[in-house]
């Protein structure tokens, strides 16, 4: 990893450019690929399967049976992990229901809001590089939960043509049981669109590389509503003296194996850290399964030391990290002046991991800086709500001429119109 020391501010933009692809360059692949979808619908589906993951399919529905086959082929460890994973999500998301509050806002002028789910949504599981089995509880028990009607999901089949078991057993733990063995541009062309096989969708939901968050983009301009731009993972370290080399340098690599276009970045004002840290990369690099891609991510990536814990502070929220680990002493005292990032982790004994998969909270986050303005997937990212309103005929009497005058001052008569006619029925009547 490149260490860079006390850079100017004004040059902490390109210093921490994410190595993202440029979304116009994808778009002519992503224009091709969803208009034959739109032209061609399944057929469309089999030939880029075919051109994209190397695999001849001739129907995109897995079979119930094979979903329900899928618990005989892992073993109980994993399966028990993945039953406490759910336990915990599902417990963390269901406590984000609300009560809708009914407001008198004046006399006789009642509203409140109320929450329904969404119809019919989409999740897309990435299973190019690594098969995100976790991924399906992060979208499929809050969709669950939020009483999605249809609830459709998407991941490319493996080398072998098959999906992980993994992921089909997860679908049955959460309760989805219509699966897609579709990924990358045609999986999003295909729930935006609707095929012969796979229904239409008002909002597609997940995490995905380049390709797929490009096509993600296509559909949200073609009507259908989506997460937010959740792509390549990126996690950024805060860390002092008081923050472990070894811990630091596992959770730099935990998001440095998802991809070679990951970034990882730690930020520290204790320049005697650094040198522990490379260290423990250079060795635990060499232990992982996923060591070549790592190793190309950190090529990405950057260790800056900067004066104060104010100054990372300022870079932090400059950079709006997906994930934000705060290694450093008294961390709480720090929680107040993070302002962007998509999900923090709190302390030496609190790895990213965690939150990836089994604490409770949401894996799927924005990435590429879109943290100063988007919260990872929750429960209300399932759920819309509608305004409601009623008024008695004294609240009308008290607020009718305020609308009079302000519809009259914008020249809409109509809408002055509409208070008028029922004033005076009100007066005629009294
Ligand atoms: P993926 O499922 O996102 O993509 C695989 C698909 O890409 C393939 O099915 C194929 O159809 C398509 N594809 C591959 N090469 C192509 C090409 N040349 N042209 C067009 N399409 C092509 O799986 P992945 O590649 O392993 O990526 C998963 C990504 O998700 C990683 O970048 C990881 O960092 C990210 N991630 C993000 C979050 C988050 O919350 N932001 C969470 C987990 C994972």
């Amino acid at each position: 990893m490149q260490v860079i020391k006390y850079p100017a501010k004004e040059s902490w933009n390109s210093v921490l450019t994410r190595p993202i692809f440029n979304v116009d360059e994808l778009e002519d692949a992503v224009n091709l690929v969803f208009g034959e979808i739109k032209r061609d619908g399944d057929k469309a589906l089999f030939k880029y399967t075919l051109q994209y993951d190397g695999v001849n399919i001739n129907k995109t529905e897995v079979n119930r049976a094979d979903i329900d086959a899928s618990e005989s082929m892992l073993d109980d460890e994993l399966k028990q992990a993945l039953v406490i994973a759910a336990k915990n999500i599902r417990t963390f998301h269901e406590a984000q229901f609300q009560d809708s509050e009914v407001i008198e806002t004046s006399e006789g002028v009642c509203c409140w809001r109320k929450s329904t789910a969404i119809e019919k949504v989409g999740l897309y599981v990435p299973g190019g590089s690594a098969p995100l089995f976790s991924t399906v509880l992060m979208l499929g028990i809050p969709a669950k939960l939020a009483g999605c009607g249809e609830v459709v999901l998407c991941t490319p089949p493996g080398k072998n043509g098959k999906i992980n078991p993994a992921i089909l057993y997860a679908c049955k733990l959460v309760g989805i049981d219509r699966v897609f063995q579709v990924g990358g541009i045609q999986a999003i062309g295909g729930m935006a669109y609707g095929t012969e096989s796979i229904p239409k969708v008002h909002k597609i939901f997940g995490p995905g590389n380049q390709y797929v968050t490009a096509a993600k983009q296509r559909a949200n301009r073609i009507g259908v509503a989506i997460d937010m731009p959740a792509g390549p993972s990126e996690v950024m370290i805060l860390a002092d003296e008081t923050a472990e080399p070894e811990f630091v340098a596992a959770d730099l690599l935990s998001q440095a194996e998802h991809g070679a276009d990951s970034q990882v970045v730690l930020v520290t004002w204790a320049e005697q850290l650094i040198e522990g840290v490379e260290q423990e990369l250079e060795k635990q690099l060499q232990a992982l399964s996923r060591k070549d891609v790592a190793a190309k991510a950190l090529e990405n990536s950057k260790i800056v030391l900067v004066k104060s814990k104010e100054e990372a502070l300022e870079l932090s929220n400059s950079y709006a990290p997906e994930h934000l680990i705060v290694s450093v002493k008294n961390e709480d005292l720090l929680i107040d002046e993070i302002k962007n990032a998509g999900s923090v982790f709190l302390g030496n004994y609190t790895p990213e991991s965690a939150g990836d998969y089994a604490s409770g909270t949401n894996h799927t986050l924005p990435t590429n800086g879109a943290a100063k303005a988007y919260s990872g997937v929750s429960l209300d990212s399932f759920m819309k709500s509608i305004s409601f309103q009623k008024i008695s005929e004294k609240g009308l009497l008290n607020l009718g001429p305020v609308i009079e005058v302000m519809a009259k001052a914008e020249q809409l008569d109509a809408h002055s119109n509409a208070v008028t006619v029922r004033l005076n029925k009100i007066k005629l009547n009294s």
